[in-house]
C-alpha cells in the first residue's frame, strides 16, 4: 500500500466527496469509486506531474483527501506502514531525524506551509520535502547532531549556510571552543551541495538555536584614561 492510502486509512478512510462512479484513478491510476477531478482541484491547478493520467476525469477517495485535507498541507506528518498518522512539529521532525529513516516509515514535511502538495507524492523510507524525496542515512544522523552543536554555540540558520562560521560569531567564543566547533562545520560541507537536505536539518533544529554570546566591548581610549587617572 502507497503512504497516502495508508494515510488515509489510518485518517479513518474520509470522504471529501461522495464518489460519483466507478472508473480509474487520474492521479494514481487504482480502480474503484471515483469523485469529479474538478471537485478536488481547482482549474488553476497544475501539478499534473506524476499524474498517471490525468486526461481521465476522476479521482479516486484517498487522492482526493491528499488535495482536499489543509492539515496536510500545512503541517509535517510521520505515516508508518502500521497504520499510524501523526502531526508534528519541527522539534518533533528533527526527533524522528535523530535516527535514519526505515523503509516502513514516511515523512512529508512542508518546509514552506500551504505552497505544495506533498502527501500525493510520498514514499516509504523517504522524507518528501517540496519537489524533493530523500533518504536518511545514518551520516546524515551524524550531521544533524553536528549541526545541533553548533546551533547551541548561537549561530542562527543563515550563518550555517555558509560555507566556513563567519568572524562576528567566531570572534565571540572562547578559543578553547575552536577545534570541536570548525570539526562540527567541516561535517556539514557535504550538504552545502545537498541543500534539501540541510534545508530540513535547519528547519527541524530551529528550537536548539542559542543565544550568541555578546561581542566583546571593545575599550574606549575614555575607560583606559579614566583607570591612569585612578
Ligand atoms: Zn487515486
Amino acid at each position: 500500500m502507497d503512504v497516502l492510502t495508508m494515510a488515509w486509512h489510518a485518517a479513518g478512510a474520509p470522504d471529501v466527496e461522495p464518489p460519483t462512479r466507478e472508473g480509474l484513478c487520474a492521479r494514481c491510476g487504482a480502480g474503484g469509486p471515483l469523485i469529479a477531478a474538478t471537485e478536488v482541484v481547482s482549474r488553476s491547478f497544475t501539478g499534473y506531474d506524476g499524474w498517471a493520467d490525468p486526461g481521465r476525469t476522476g479521482v479516486c477517495p484517498p487522492c482526493a483527501w491528499a488535495y482536499r485535507h489543509p492539515p496536510l498541507r500545512a503541517t509535517a506528518h510521520l505515516v508508518t506502514r502500521a497504520g499510524q498518522l501523526q502531526a508534528l512539529t519541527p522539534t518533533e521532525v528533527g526527533e524522528h531525524l535523530e535516527v535514519p529513516l526505515s523503509a516502513d516509515r514516511a515523512l512529508i514535511v512542508p518546509l514552506h506551509p500551504g505552497r505544495k502538495h506533498l502527501a500525493p507524492t510520498a514514499a516509504w523510507g523517504r522524507v518528501t520535502i517540496e519537489d524533493a524525496h530523500l533518504s536518511w542515512a545514518p551520516a546524515d544522523v551524524e550531521r544533524l547532531a553536528a549541526l545541533r552543536r553548533v546551533r547551541r554555540l548561537g549561530f542562527g540558520s543563515r550563518m550555517l549556510t555558509a560555507p566556513a562560521p563567519p568572524w562576528s560569531m567566531l570572534s565571540r567564543l572562547p578559543a578553547e571552543n575552536y577545534p570541536a566547533l570548525l570539526a562540527d562545520w567541516a561535517a556539514l560541507d557535504p550538504w552545502q551541495s545537498r541543500r534539501p537536505w540541510l534545508d530540513l536539518a535547519l528547519y527541524a533544529t530551529v528550537a536548539d538555536t542559542g543565544v550568541p554570546p555578546a561581542a566583546p566591548r571593545p575599550r574606549s581610549p575614555l575607560s583606559n584614561l579614566r583607570k591612569a587617572r585612578r
